[in-house]
């Protein structure tokens, strides 16, 4: 299968932008890559793989809604079972030198990256990305094993004299114990290793429940920890369709001391007011509404690159895809007719097609897109551009451009996570950032503007945790990835995804003079 990746190292942060640029890239559906998974034995427990409690579940492929895997389901008895493994595995793991966490994690990277076309395969079957999307998000999510690998030697601490003299002070940080790690469909490899990554480098043991929409590329991931040297216990997998039932069995458990979570606003909330009861350590990754802001003075042509970008990868069904474009009403005529001659020229189907927009994940939401974008045109919005949509049984929704939407309208307000894309015009800079920072969400932000001073004043002034400055991309396992608002507590990635995992703990040393 041709990867159209010559070098990982080099490709994987652009690679996550590739859905403007496909390339050649071709997937070939593969029904022995689900069956190597043993899915219906998909409960890895203590190194164990096991049917669950609840039965089976069915998984499809949103491309054309054929079943694909029958997997275990959990219970709530099983997400004790796993605690039971985690807890059990934490003491040896944690006791595990750094320098040995540090090279299973570098062993993981590279297992990631010999398999990623098979992983890509999988996300493509489960998830529906187009190929050159799935394919960068493995190596997106491998990079979290070695960026991770390479963090896992360097915890550090403080050492220095109290001011009053008698007393040092000797500050250490420790594994938080065993985490609850809860991910979401629409990343099913990089939302898994963000988080496992940084826990086992921390020393952690960890419990992970994937979205019952995705849960095949856990599955192989787990796999592929184990072959790395994770010992038995410290990974343990529980796919269920009863999430609350599960989570909840695991916020309610003494030896769960942490939760890393992402997903929406709303079930971040719900878990939120579990964790308060124990007060359980949280990270909340929650959803976004990512404003994708145009100056008069921008370069077009890299503005039009970069809201490709911004907007369709993964079919827009990002938590950092610009949601609304604010251009500056000199050059918003302009704007719209080289992006919408983009978005028109985008091709839409199967992944196995070459296609370079794959499906939504489901029925309800093509529903819930097709009512935003219903709306926004009977509140005075017009369609400036489409792309054609295959004849299909699967999922598929065509990328739209809207122009002139009206302030207030609804497709404004709520996180669109398809295809489209809003287009509003402004002309004053103080009110521009009213409608900019006048949303409970501050996930990411995009800013296009010729001068970079300006730029930068203007990225300065917006209340989101990520800024692409003349960029459309964000996500990079080096950087802090996380929100403001309500788009969450806390980072993922960089040096401070790592003490997410971490509690500080300080001695202070009687040290007469
Ligand atoms: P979701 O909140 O419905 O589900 C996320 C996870 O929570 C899944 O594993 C699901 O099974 C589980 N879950 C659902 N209900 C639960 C409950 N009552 N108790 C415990 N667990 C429960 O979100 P989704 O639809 O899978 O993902 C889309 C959302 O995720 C979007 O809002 C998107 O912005 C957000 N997201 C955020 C980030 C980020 O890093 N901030 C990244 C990706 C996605």
């Amino acid at each position: 299968m041709p990867s159209g990746h010559e070098n990982d190292d080099e490709q994987v942060l652009d690679s996550i932008g590739d859905a403007a640029n496909p390339g050649t890239m071709t997937v070939c559906p593969d029904e022995t890559l689900v069956d190597a998974l043993d899915p219906t034995r998909a409960l890895i427990v203590g190194g164990e793989h096991r049917r669950g409690g609840a039965g089976l579940f069915d998984v499809e492929d949103p491309a054309d809604r054929r079943v694909i895997a029958a997997v275990a389901d959990a219970d709530r008895r099983d997400a004790i079972a796993a605690v039971d493994a985690a807890q059990a595995a934490f003491a040896g793991w944690r006791a595990l030198p750094p320098r040995s966490r540090s090279e299973i994690l570098h062993r993981a990277h590279a297992l990631m990256l010999r398999d990623a076309d098979d992983l890509a395969t999988l996300v493509t079957r489960e998830n529906g990305k187009s190929f050159a999307d799935a394919r960068g998000e493995v190596v997106y999510a491998a990079e979290f094993f070695r960026w991770f690998a390479e963090e896992a030697v360097r915890t550090g601490g403080d050492f220095g004299p109290s001011p009053a003299g008698g007393t040092r002070t000797l500050v250490t940080h420790r594994p938080v114990g065993v985490a609850a790690l809860v991910t979401p469909w629409n990343f099913p490899a990089a939302m898994a290793t963000r988080k496992i990554a940084p826990a086992l480098a921390a020393g952690c043991t960890v419990v992970l429940k994937p979205a019952a929409e995705t849960p095949l590329t856990a599955i192989a991931v787990v796999r592929l920890l184990a072959e790395a040297g994770v010992p038995d216990g410290v990974v343990n997998l529980v796919p269920s369709t009863d999430a609350a039932g599960v989570v909840g069995a695991w916020l309610a458990d003494a030896r769960v001391r942490k939760i890393s979570f992402t997903g929406s606003t709303r079930v971040g909330q719900l878990l939120l007011r579990q964790a308060a009861d124990r007060v359980v350590n949280t990270s909340m990754e929650l959803g976004g509404n990512a404003p994708f802001v145009v100056t008069a003075d921008a370069d077009l042509d890299a503005a039009v690159e970069g809201a490709m970008v911004a907007k369709f990868r993964g079919g827009g069904q990002a938590c950092t895809a610009a949601n609304r474009f604010y251009v500056h009403t000199d050059v918003v005529a302009e704007f719209t007719a080289r992006f919408g001659a983009r978005v028109e020229a985008l091709t839409v189907g199967p992944a196995d097609t070459g296609a370079q927009i794959g499906p939504l994940i489901s029925g309800a939401a093509v529903d819930r897109v097709t009512a935003l974008v219903a709306d926004a045109v009977a509140t005075g919005a017009r369609v400036a551009a489409t792309a054609a949509v295959p004849e299909s049984k699967g999922w598929f929704l065509a990328p739209t451009v809207l122009a002139d939407v009206p302030a207030g309208a609804a497709i404004l307000d709520e996180e669109i996570f398809g295809p489209v894309a809003p287009i509003v015009a402004w002309s004053d800079e103080e009110d521009l950032l009213r409608q900019v920072n006048g949303t409970e969400m501050g996930l990411a932000a995009y800013v296009y503007a010729g001068d970079l001073g300006r730029a930068l004043r203007l990225a300065e002034r917006i209340e989101a945790g990520m800024v692409g400055v003349n960029r459309g991309l964000v996500s990079d396992p080096a950087a802090p990835f996380g929100g403001m608002k309500q788009s969450g507590i806390g980072r993922e990635g960089a040096r401070v995804g790592l003490e997410e995992f971490c509690e500080t703990q300080f001695f202070s040393v009687d040290w007469p003079v």
